[in-house]
């Protein structure tokens, strides 16, 4: 299974945790946002999902969280998600990407 996180949309996991109690998994863990400066402590973290390989797919991260911040999806339906959404920046935004329908 893939495990996505919107952290846009889950912007305060500290707040919340959910997902980290719920999961049977233990799937989740945090992380900071953007890469810890030396000797700076991180401020502002990120669900990230750890162990996604461990996922069994019982969708219960999904019903718990407040903010439907997670998305659950067999792999391949995640690759031809991420090939869509590759495909949609392309068309809006110019960029190329390496993911393509196959
Ligand atoms: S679907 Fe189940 S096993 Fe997978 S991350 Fe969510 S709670 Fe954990
Ligand atoms: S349950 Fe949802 S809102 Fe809460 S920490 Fe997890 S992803 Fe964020």
């Amino acid at each position: 299974m893939e495990v996505l996180i919107d952290t846009q949309t889950c912007s305060n996991p500290l707040n919340c945790y959910l997902c980290l109690e719920r999961c049977p998994e233990k799937v989740f863990g945090t992380q900071p946002r953007t890469p810890r400066q030396p000797g700076a402590l991180a401020q502002d973290w990120v669900i990230f999902p750890v162990f996604a390989s461990q996922c069994t797919g019982c969708l219960e991260c999904i019903e718990f969280c407040p903010r439907r911040a997670i998305t659950v999806l067999p792999q391949s339906n995640y690759r031809k998600l991420r090939a869509l959404l590759s495909l949609i920046r392309e068309i809006l935004f110019g960029k190329k990407t390496a993911w393509s329908w196959k």
